[in-house]
């Protein structure tokens, strides 16, 4: 098996197995090959795991965060000099090009160390607040053990979104990948060990949601962070709270983007066929609704279909390659049967819709989909596909396509094609979501905060903001006085 790792969990700087695991099979999803077997794991597992991040985060918290940040640039440094190692390794976690992942993938991760060991010197200050004679000050400290759980669309890059944070924080992390990428996160526990992290601070153990909440669960847990389906999210937040735990939800959506008559054509096409047609559709903000105003439809959708038959389909490890295979059978069954919806609720299917003619066996492959003449109460215009499905629905004015951009559960992104700058920023404000686009569409540098509202979560990661999210505030009040009692 061409991507065996020496064991199924990484634990206390170690490859640890516990064969009595449920058996997780990796499958590269453009073949539909084995390519690692592994196990999930046991209650013991779990165990050992999180007595491992309890025992060495007091040592680490004590430490500078300049000389946690350095250990966390090392790690960067390494990753990007094992960037086309671990692209494709991802590639084969995932299915999704190597065009893709050799740009957007480690290297995102590393962006995350880089930021987090960077800004560690002088980010986690606290304040001096002046009472008079008397005064105050307030300390950021870590929470101690966190649970990261991860989707599978960007296996490293999460792994490394909720560790980074965490880490320059001086916390410890117990991170579990989703059961249908298990491979990426144990290579970027491997890197920070040999970056210098001490043994304990970064363990990754394996398995599926009834491992989950053996986290979530567990007493000496302090904090979870999800990345997931809304309904996994509400199991989550729920089983959290019962131990008053803190918890980030990055959820999914169901983001409209919006188009304006005076937008740039080209551009506003190419804008919502990354924000549906990237990672093969499987990225929570994807502009999965696709508002354009009535004068540019028609001109809008011919082009549009022009472009997305022109995408380059096929062999995910082949450069030239655009689109690659879904992550999994059951992934692309659920999305043919929301294009089933679809054609039966009356949309109209512009192209795709099927299987690639050319490529054939067992890979998991789907046509990029667009339907137009989508409305509002259609089930593709409601609810999470999550997969290369664009729906293309059309407006008069910018109030009616507000009240309807915002008329849905999910909160996550949104984005907005105009000329009129005025315009633009009127209606982003109105817009109920998280993280905003004005002319562009899905781009997430790790400087800016990104996460959803309303059901698509809550907690932000990236940015100075995800700081905050792991650790809380320590109040300390100085008197300088006598204490004059009452009695
Ligand atoms: P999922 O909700 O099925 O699983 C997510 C993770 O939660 C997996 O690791 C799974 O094993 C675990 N899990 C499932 N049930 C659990 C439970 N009861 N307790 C603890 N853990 C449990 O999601 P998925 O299918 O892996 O990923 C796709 C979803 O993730 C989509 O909805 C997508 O929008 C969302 N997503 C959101 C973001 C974001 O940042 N907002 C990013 C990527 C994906």
């Amino acid at each position: 098996m061409r991507a065996q790792p020496k064991a199924s969990h990484f634990i206390d700087g170690e490859f640890v197995e516990d064969a009595a695991g449920r058996v997780i099979e990796s499958i590269y999803p453009a073949t539909g090959e084995v390519i690692a077997r592994l196990h999930a794991a046991t209650p013991a597992i779990v165990e050992k795991a999180i007595a491992a991040a309890k025992r060495a985060q007091p040592e680490w918290a004590a430490m500078s965060p300049t000389a946690r940040g350095r250990i966390l640039k090392r790690a960067a440094e390494i990753m990007r000099e094992r960037n086309r190692e671990l692209s494709e390794l991802e590639t084969l976690d995932t299915g999704k090009p190597i065009q893709e992942t050799i740009v957007a993938d480690p290297t995102s991760g590393a962006d995350s160390f880089e930021f987090f060991g960077g800004i560690a010197a002088a980010a986690l200050n606290g304040e001096y607040i002046p009472l008079g004679q008397d005064f105050a000050y307030t300390k950021r400290v870590p929470l101690g053990v966190c649970v990261g759980i991860g989707a599978w669309n960007y296996p490293q890059q999460i792994a490394c979104w909720k560790g980074a944070p965490a880490l320059v924080a001086g916390n410890a992390m117990v991170f579990k990948p989703s059961e249908n990428t298990p491979l990426g996160a144990l290579k970027i526990a491997e890197i920070l060990i040999e970056a210098g992290l001490p043994k304990g601070l970064y363990n990754v153990i394996q398995g599926d949601r009834s491992t989950g909440p053996l986290l979530v669960n567990h007493p000496d847990v302090a904090k979870v962070s999800l990345t997931g389906s809304v309904p996994t999210g509400r199991k989550v937040y729920e089983a959290a709270a019962a131990g008053l735990r803190h918890v980030t939800m990055e959820l999914g959506g169901k983001s409209p983007l919006i188009v304006f008559d005076d937008a740039d054509l080209e551009s506003a096409i190419g804008g919502a066929m990354l924000g549906n047609f990237y990672s093969t559709g499987q990225v929570c903000s994807n502009g999965t609704r696709v508002f354009v105003q009535k004068k540019i439809k028609e001109s809008f959708l011919k082009r549009l279909k022009e472009r997305t038959e022109a995408i380059v389909i096929g062999d995910p490890m082949d450069e030239a390659t655009q689109l690659g295979p879904m992550v999994s059978k059951d992934q692309r069954a659920k999305v043919f049967s929301y294009i089933e919806k679809g054609k039966a609720e009356g949309a109209r299917l512009l192209t795709g819709g099927g299987i690639p003619n050319h490529v054939s066996g067992e890979g998991t492959y789907i046509q990029p989909t667009v339907f137009a003449d989508v409305t509002d109460e259609m089930t593709i215009a409601r609810e999470e596909i999550f997969g290369p499905v664009m729906c293309v629905l059309d407006f008069d004015d910018e109030a009616e396509v507000v009240a309807r951009a915002n008329a849905t559960e999910f909160g996550l992104s949104a984005g907005v094609f105009t000329a009129d700058l005025t315009r633009a920023h009127r209606v982003v404000d109105q817009l109920e979501a998280g993280t905003l686009w004005i002319n562009t569409y899905n781009l997430c540098p790790v400087e800016i905060p990104f996460g959803g509202s309303k059901q698509s979560g809550f907690g932000r990661e990236n940015s100075v903001a995800a700081l905050n999210h792991y650790t809380e505030l320590k109040t300390v009040y100085v008197g300088m006085g006598r204490v004059e009692a009452p009695y």
